[in-house]
């Protein structure tokens, strides 16, 4: 039966399952490690510009606490449900575990459509949804971040509610921050950096060069944006890149940083009505199955699923995105030797500068953009040869030689720490 709309949770759960299994993690860790910790859900007020109140959901779950304090960015999309903040938490556990930095996993959410409010309302909405949230946040306890349609204003905005219930200024709670109030230089850029230097890395390994590569990029927010640019950048031909207005597609390559500016230039932030000579209109399903080189899939779940892994035509998928390919596809696009650079790798640059903002914020010492950007390139290139060495070492998919190193780590803290009482 087609998965189109595979469950992300349980998707996030088989492909525990499999290094689980590999690992021959014991049976008490498993059940623990296969299940969030904690899950808040809530309903909250919000008062409309026209005078009346209308009432939001949205959630917090932190799904393991064994390596540090529960890190995790909030999301506001119509779509967002519990089972996709539990898939997109148990994420964050393996990808700060594979990187080695000090946290467990959490993920945010509300049920809401930002384009559809006022700025007074998005505003509104951010302060009370962090008052809910706020029982479980704080810098040692769980540090939120920005994720799809949420960005460093509304990291300011809930940094500021936290802070003025404390009575002192709290920057280390929330990191993607404005730079203004205590931000990392490289932070806006770092997840599409971090995506650009996995592909460059991937290029050393099968001997390409990036200028005879064609990219195309489905997402041109935070991720998908800024790893465009960066590869253009490297030399590479972005033939096509899609929004949620849809897909471009230009052969001989998109001038980028034009798009880039259309964007910043529409009220909706969106690509819609943009136009280029030579370049052709298509749908979203069209974009992901175009002749080129690399795929990064940099929107939302469930782009890639075994209704069109079989028509794929790139070589190389790295996932800029979360859980954007399910399992069934993987198997496919395996079967093919098409390369996937997993989500917990691909997309780990962000969550390795907000480290660093973090870190700078405790420690009150800020670091250069380029000190940021040496930082970010260590952990991801050394991350990357861990994974990569792995996998030919034990003939595995990268996603699996990912979960190897990431699952053994918490389920190592976890059986340190032992079970309490
Ligand atoms: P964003 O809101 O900045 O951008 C999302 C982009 O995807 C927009 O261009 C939007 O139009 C597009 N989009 C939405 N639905 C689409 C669809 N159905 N088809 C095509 N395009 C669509 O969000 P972002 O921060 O760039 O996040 C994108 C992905 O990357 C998410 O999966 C997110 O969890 C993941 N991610 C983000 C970060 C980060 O630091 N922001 C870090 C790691 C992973």
């Amino acid at each position: 039966m087609p998965s189109e709309q595979a469950n992300p949770f349980h998707s996030a759960q088989q492909q525990f399952d499999v290094a689980a299994e590999l690992l021959n993690i014991p049976e008490g860790i498993r059940a623990i490690l296969r299940v969030p910790q904690r899950e808040l859900s809530v309903n909250f007020p919000v008062k409309m510009d026209n005078g009346s109140t209308k009432v939001f959901t949205g959630y917090r779950v932190q799904h393991n606490l064994s390596r540090g304090p529960a890190k995790g960015g909030i999301r506001y999309h119509p779509q967002v449900d519990l089972d996709e903040v539990r898939a997109l938490a148990m994420w964050m556990t393996w990808k700060c575990a594979l990187v080695n930095i000090p946290y467990g996993g959490a993920k945010g959410g509300v049920i809401v459509d930002p384009r559809q409010l006022t700025l007074g309302e998005l505003e509104r909405l951010t302060r009370r949804f962090a008052t809910e949230i706020s029982i479980l946040l704080g810098p040692e306890k769980d540090i939120p971040a920005p994720d799809v349609n949420t960005n460093a204003q509304i990291m300011a905005w809930m940094m500021d509610t936290i802070s003025m219930h404390r009575g002192y200024t709290v920057p280390a709670v929330i990191t993607g921050k404005p730079v203004n109030i205590g931000g990392s230089l490289g932070r806006a850029d770092a997840t599409g950096r971090g995506v650009s230097l996995m592909v460059r890395e991937m290029a050393r390994r099968q001997n390409r060069n990036l200028e005879s590569m064609a990219v195309v990029v489905q997402g041109f927010g935070n991720v998908g944006g800024v790893a465009a640019q960066l590869l253009h950048e490297m030399g590479c031909r972005v033939v096509g890149i899609a929004d949620a207005s849809g897909g471009y597609y230009r052969r001989n390559g998109l001038d980028i940083r034009a798009m880039q500016a259309y964007v910043a230039s529409q009220p909706q932030r969106s690509l819609a009505g943009y136009k280029a000579d030579g370049m052709e209109p298509l749908s979203n399903a069209e974009l992901l199955e175009l002749p080129c080189d690399v795929l990064i899939p940099a929107a939302m779940e469930n782009q890639i699923t075994d209704l069109n892994a079989s028509r794929i035509r790139a070589r190389l998928v790295v996932e800029g995105a979360n859980g954007p390919t399910t399992p069934a596809a993987d198997a496919v696009l395996a079967d093919r030797g098409v390369t996937v650079v997993p989500d917990i790798l691909a997309n780990a640059g962000g969550v390795i500068v907000s480290y660093f903002e973090w870190v700078q914020g405790l420690q009150e010492f800020f670091w250069d953009e380029h000190d940021v950007n040496q930082k970010l390139e260590r952990v991801m290139v050394g991350a990357f040869e861990q994974v990569y060495n792995l996998a030919q070492e034990r003939r595995l998919p990268l996603r699996t030689a990912a979960y190897l190193v990431a699952v053994q780590r918490v389920a190592d803290a976890t059986l340190t720490r032992g079970v309490y009482p």
